[in-house]
């Protein structure tokens, strides 16, 4: 029986921050996916777009499940 090991993938979609709330209107950067500034954990700039400079949170979360097989290819022969 394959190992099979699940993990989630998380990746931030489309910026959705509202650049003219302050006007009453709604306009949106156009940012398509979020792309960080930084390493996690590094720079606080890990949480902001590089692409647009907004903060992660303005961008839609989208959760993948992934299923990755084990031990199927490439198996070791060595001894
Ligand atoms: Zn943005």
């Amino acid at each position: 029986m394959p190992c099979i090991s699940r993990r989630i993938v998380v990746r931030y979609g489309e910026c959705q921050k509202n650049h003219a709330a302050s006007m009453g209107r709604h306009v949106v950067d156009g940012c398509r996916e979020f792309m960080a500034c930084g390493e996690e954990g590094m720079t606080i700039d890990a949480f902001k777009c590089a692409a647009c400079g907004c903060h992660r949170s303005f961008h839609g979360r989208e959760e993948e499940d992934k299923e990755e097989r084990e031990g199927t290819s490439h198996a070791s022969t060595r001894s």
